[in-house]
């Protein structure tokens, strides 16, 4: 019969564009797809993950909302129409981002919203704990504490049973509970994400202190701070963290980032602090057009808005409005792909599309979402795999983790995943 076989077709050797297709055996052509995600390349054009033919897949889970795990996911849908598992948050979410995606890729997308569309009626909704049976497989979630709704998945293939991370985070954040690796118990074969597999995070309080200190600091000499933040789960954990501990000046929301705020406090089992949340939620300014936005950055206030890397958005426009005012400040609190205006801002001390160089203040805090290579190795030691396939990786960095796997003296066998490639289990 033959043991399983896990294929690698996107996210080995690379970050993101996450997609494994895990099949019976060699013998079976039929299979189950873990996450299907795009890219986007150096001039921002998605490059999707390799794809299987439609009618072999029976089942297509999502881990989590993000692009980079779900963004191919709709091709799917052209020829084919497999079942759907996730989350309902990450479905809700999944519906703002591929509708998004469409309207800023449209034109190299080979799907349209058609197909989004199928996606999203075909969608099962799964929670933490639960199991499903995909003819004869049985798959199970449990909580990544990567964003809401963000699931560990496991299969049991015929008494093999198969983890899959999805992204994943073990502390606790303001807006995410940390994960109940324990309740997984053991596995065959973990598939790990190791986007940080060779670095280490600063605690979480010293970066909310850090973000703190400096709005205090601003906003005393009457200035304003832009927090550009992604739409899902940094913006929100800003606006928990200011809500916290109220800056004395008005806080302004803008961007996608309000949609996924109501999608969370529709989904209160997937978040930590709610009271918190929805504290924010209430005595925040939601921007709603020009009139608010004009408002916001005339006045000493904090402003939270997407996007996260300033490639367009309210954020941008309102760098472009603050960002020549020494009293004023930028703080960065999500990862900056090299190339990206953030990163620009960051390196060069230059404003996007010019020369004019930033006058605010600029600051890059540590708010990953992502475990380190600490976090990471907890969730080895939790369920003790026999076997580790490492992927969501830069190759340098997974070799760094593969090694500290090693050291553990846990699993028998680790592998670097690699695109287009099949592992077969030996567990
Ligand atoms: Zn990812
Ligand atoms: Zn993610």
């Amino acid at each position: 019969m033959g043991k399983p076989v896990i294929r690698v077709l996107g996210g080995g050797k690379e970050v993101g564009r996450m997609s494994i297709l895990v099949r019976r055996n060699s013998g079976d052509k039929r299979g189950i797809l873990l996450d299907a995600g795009v890219n986007f390349d150096d001039e921002d054009r998605p490059v999707f993950a390799a794809t299987y033919p439609p009618k072999y897949i029976d089942a297509i889970i999502l881990s989590h909302a993000h692009l980079d795990h779900i963004g191919t996911a709709p091709m799917y849908f052209i020829s084919g129409n497999p079942r759907v598992y996730a989350t309902r948050p990450t479905i809700q979410m999944a519906k703002l981002m591929l509708e998004d995606f469409l309207k800023l890729n449209g034109y190299y997308s080979p799907y349209e919203h058609r197909e989004v569309q199928t996606l999203l009626e075909a969608a099962e909704y799964i929670r933490y704990g639960q199991r499903v049976d995909i003819d004869g497989v049985e798959a199970s979630a449990y909580s990544a504490g990567h964003i809401p709704g963000s699931t560990f998945v496991v299969l049991d293939i015929d008494g093999v049973r198969i983890g899959f991370t999805g992204d994943i985070n073990t502390i606790e954040t303001k807006l995410m509970k940390p994960p109940q690796l324990d309740a997984i118990g053991r596995i065959d074969v973990l598939i790990t994400e190791a986007t940080y597999g060779a670095s280490l995070h600063p605690p979480r309080e010293r970066a909310e202190k850090r973000l703190l200190s400096i709005v205090e600091e601003v906003v005393d000499r009457g200035g304003t701070v832009l927090i550009p933040s992604f739409s899902i789960a940094r913006g929100q954990e800003m606006m928990m963290i200011l809500a916290e501990h109220d800056p004395g000046v008005p806080v302004y929301v803008d961007g996608m980032i309000r949609k996924v705020t109501e999608i969370f406090l529709e989904n209160s089992e997937y978040i930590n602090n709610l009271h918190l949340l929805r504290k924010a939620y209430e005595e925040f300014n939601i921007v709603k057009g020009w009139r608010d936005r004009n408002r916001a950055w005339r006045q000493p206030s904090v402003i939270i808005a997407s996007a996260g890397m300033l490639k367009g958005g309210p954020s941008l426009y309102y760098l472009k409005r603050i960002g020549g005012n020494p009293r004023n400040a930028v703080v960065l609190v999500s990862f900056q792909a090299p190339g990206s205006n953030g990163r620009r801002i960051v390196e060069e001390g230059l404003m996007p599309g010019s020369e004019e160089p930033v006058r605010a203040r600029v600051e890059w805090l540590d708010f990953s979402s992502h475990a380190d290579y600490k976090g990471l190795l907890e969730v080895v030691k939790a369920t003790k795999p026999r076997m580790v396939v490492i992927v969501h990786s830069e190759e340098d960095v997974a070799k760094e983790y593969a090694k500290h796997v090693m050291d553990t003296g846990i699993p028998e066998k680790i592998v670097i995943g690699e695109n287009n490639s099949d592992i077969a289990v030996d567990a």
